[in-house]
């Protein structure tokens, strides 16, 4: 049979609710577990709580008044069975309801099920064409998502939580322990509800009452023109959601960019190496090169190389620039350049014929015997160290 909630709270039935606040209030300062920490006291302190759960609430106390019970439901309105309040699935929560009183001292109170979800970091690989140019790419993404069966509930069909017997839906339990500096109170999480002040009799089977289930999805991102290795594209909300179905955390992609056999990347230009036979570097000549843009779908064929004019007598190191042909810039308008560096191809093989022109040009030079010239400060600024990056990777 249910108790006399007015009579456990020792106002009388027509009590208004500023009488039973206070009749609360003053009973609960003295069975309050931090207070007195005998089991017939905890018992007291509960009974108070719930009389006071129901008496405070317009709704349940009528409901009460009519002879229901408002935390079965049976009987009165709204009696599907289990722990049904209309307008609330929570059993009353001592706890809370002390705290708000008192404010909370030693104890914290029940934590929430419901917590937001962690961010989550994917890496995805990029070609250098589609780091310049930006590009759409599909990516795997392994999250946990909100349950689909409870809805991030965690209770199975028609199933709700239901208060913590152990410790009355504080959510926490204190421990007293003697000691030469007298008596030591601990307060620890709850560890039959893990400090939720609920349990979850009918846990959902598809998430076995975590509210979330891990899932395999694909999503399509975006990645602007200009994006370098390390740089990351935010997507909010898009990370795990939370235990028992709270808010998602955000999504990170990393992005790394490969690299390229012909382009170098620096900073917002690209560098690359053009080979020019010896004839073409001394008489000067007009030379085609393909850009990145080549690789880029969609690319105009007129925009896929550049001419390139190589004066008369240009020397192996020899850097020529194209504006406007490097990397779009992230932040910002416009590019970088595109920079081709030449290196002078020496012939390797000679037939009789080319051996006696370059015999005879030698000649008429006087080359025949030439002195070894040696450069001071006259190295092309950069060539070298140009020549090795490119040809370390
Ligand atoms: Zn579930
Ligand atoms: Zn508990």
């Amino acid at each position: 049979m249910l108790s006399d909630y007015y009579q456990t709270l020792g106002v009388p039935r027509d009590a208004t609710q500023d009488q039973i606040k206070k009749a609360y209030r003053k009973l609960a300062m003295k069975y309050h577990p931090d207070v007195a920490d005998d089991d017939e006291s905890a018992d007291r302190f509960k009974e108070i709580g719930e009389a006071y759960a129901v008496l405070s609430d317009d709704k349940k106390r009528q409901m009460y008044d009519l002879g229901g019970d408002p935390f079965r439901g049976g009987g009165g309105p709204g009696g599907a069975g289990g722990f049904g309040f209309p307008g609330g699935p929570q059993g009353f929560d001592v706890g809370g309801l002390f705290d708000a009183m008192f404010g909370a001292q030693n104890s914290r109170g029940p934590r929430s099920r419901v917590r937001k979800g962690q961010d989550a970091l994917v890496r995805l690989n990029l070609t250098l064409a589609e780091a310049a140019f930006g590009t759409t790419k599909p990516i795997q993404v392994d999250t946990a998502v909100m349950c689909p069966s409870c809805s991030g509930r965690g209770a199975a069909e028609g199933a709700e939580p239901v208060t913590c017997t152990t410790c009355h839906g504080a959510g926490d339990v204190q421990t007293v322990q003697r000691s030469f500096l007298g008596d030591v109170r601990m307060v620890q999480p709850c560890p039959t509800c893990r400090g939720y002040g609920t349990v979850i009799p009918h846990p959902c089977g598809e998430c076995s009452g975590e509210g979330r289930v891990r899932s395999h999805r694909t999503i399509n991102v975006k990645i602007p023109a200009g994006v370098s290795t390390g740089n990351r594209v935010h997507l909010d909300s898009q990370g795990e959601v939370g235990p028992g179905g709270g808010p998602a955390g955000d999504l990170y992609v990393e992005l790394s960019v490969s690299a390229h056999p012909v382009f170098k990347r620096e900073g917002d230009n690209l560098e690359m190496i053009a080979r020019l036979p010896m004839t073409a570097a001394a008489l000067g000549t007009e030379v085609w090169v393909d850009t990145l843009e080549a690789e880029n779908e969609g690319t105009l064929p007129e925009d896929a190389r550049v001419q390139l004019t190589v004066p008369v007598g240009t020397q192996s190191g020899t850097r020529l620039t194209v504006p406007g042909r490097g990397v779009p810039r992230l932040r910002g308008a416009g590019r970088g350049e595109l920079g081709v560096t030449l290196l002078v191809q020496t012939p390797e093989s000679l037939d009789d014929r080319q051996r006696d022109l370059l015999r005879q040009l030698a000649e008429v030079r006087g080359e025949t015997r030439p002195e070894a010239m040696v450069s001071r400060g006259g190295n092309p600024k950069g060539f070298f160290s140009r020549l090795k990056d490119a040809f370390a990777d």
